[in-house]
């Protein structure tokens, strides 16, 4: 945390710090781009959805001027667009480590996390991913995708897991980088 308040002359406000209104035009993240907020007001809570329009993040709501149903609109988009994204990261992540790797792939879950961008845990074949993920560029959440899925080879970051990590994505410390610098927990 230090290194990038002394680093940069402002501070980015961790997401888990932020205190989103749900107004028009305020800045929501996906994927590592920011988009300005449109509510749509629909009459029937059936119709409650999320779409990236014209480089905006529209939220359909039934309940446009209450900012916790827009919230949970907008969270259930977010998990859905990540557990199919994350899958196919998890995914690609076991196949580029099959060098080392031999287990099955591990399930994954999807939940909000604090203070970790992810879990592994090799005794269980469980990888965790924060939903937080959803918000920052492909290239990070790739990064973690395969620094987890090698724990289940090397459990512990010793000398090993990180000679290995420099095979599998050379350019991980800059993945790693950006995401701490720019997309803090
Ligand atoms: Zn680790």
């Amino acid at each position: 945390m230090k290194s990038y308040q002394t680093k940069f002359p402002y501070r980015i406000v961790p997401e888990h710090e932020k205190k989103y209104q749900f107004t028009t035009g305020e800045l929501h993240k996906y994927r590592g781009h920011y988009y300005p907020l449109v509510i749509k007001p629909v009459t029937d809570a059936a119709c409650d959805s999320v779409e990236i329009a014209q480089g905006h993040l529209v939220i359909h709501s039934s309940k446009p001027k209450n900012p916790a149903a827009n919230a949970a609109i907008l969270d259930e988009w977010y998990y859905h667009q990540a557990k199919a994204l994350f899958a196919g990261m998890v995914a690609k992540a076991m196949l580029n480590a099959r060098p080392y790797i031999r287990t099955a792939v591990p399930r994954l879950k999807i939940k909000r996390m604090l203070d970790q961008w992810g879990a592994c845990n090799p005794r269980t074949g469980l990888l965790i991913l924060n939903l937080e993920l959803i918000k920052v560029p492909d290239a990070c959440t790739a990064f973690v995708a395969q620094h987890e899925v090698l724990h289940l080879k090397y459990p512990s970051h010793n000398t090993a897991f990180f000679t290995a990590m420099k095979t599998l994505m050379p350019d991980w410390v800059e993945r790693e980088k950006i995401l701490k610098e720019y997309y803090p927990v």
